[in-house]
């Protein structure tokens, strides 16, 4: 007699998705209707082969391949989706939740491995501050000015009476031991094993 094996560790995408800690509750991807709008919206999907509207076509599909496939890392977070999507779902969430699993698996460490300096700044001040590898970037991009307004900001926050942006010492204590008993440090070493190896290729 043949008997239909069900994969018990199979999961329905979607249904995931809606669990996840990173989704609202009022998720609206189970009443996609397909309308695009988050398509001709998304800069992403003007410039490259991305496609929200596909995405969650693929989610909805179950399609388990979505999350090795590189595409998913074109989207780049502005949320423009979310804000015309007529039923409340937010492609960007779905993104989000998409590259966690791929990271999870091992397949998408590699792609988020370069931003751990963002994790090791956590780990410092308490707060995701701007990796000073990305420094030289910047300044090309936004001039010398920029590094000097960086470099003299604590300064002009105190002429407009702003305080510090540093954190007390004794809270990023209580936030460095957050990250330690949620893990995070645990990952963060693992995505700089991995930015290390990368860059002794
Ligand atoms: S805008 Fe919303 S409903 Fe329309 S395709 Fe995109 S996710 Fe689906
Ligand atoms: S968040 Fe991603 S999917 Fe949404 S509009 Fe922006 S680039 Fe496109």
């Amino acid at each position: 007699m043949n008997t239909l094996k069900i994969d018990e560790n199979s999961f329905e995408l979607a249904e995931d998705i809606i669990k996840d800690l990173k989704a609202p509750e009022d998720l609206g991807i189970l009443k996609c209707i397909q309308c695009g709008m988050c398509t001709s919206v998304c800069p992403a999907a003007r410039h490259t082969d991305y496609d929200p509207r596909e995405i969650v076509k693929r989610v909805l599909d179950k399609d388990e391949t979505l999350i090795t496939d590189d595409i998913i890392w074109n989207c780049f977070y502005c949320y423009t989706c979310q804000s015309v999507c007529p039923v409340s779902n937010s492609p960007s969430v779905v993104n989000q939740v998409l590259r966690q699993r791929a990271v999870d698996n091992g397949k998408g460490k590699p792609k988020v491995a370069p931003f751990s300096a963002y994790g090791e700044s956590f780990i410092e001040f308490g707060l995701g501050a701007i990796p000073s590898n990305f420094f030289d970037d910047l300044i090309k991009d936004f001039g010398k000015e920029w590094l000097e307004l960086k470099i003299n900001l604590e300064d002009i926050r105190e002429d407009l009476n702003l305080g510090s942006m540093f954190l007390p010492e004794k809270d990023v204590k209580d936030i460095n031991n957050i990250l330690e008993k949620t893990g995070f440090k645990n990952r963060l070493n693992e995505l700089r094993r991995c930015r290390d190896e990368k860059n002794t290729r």
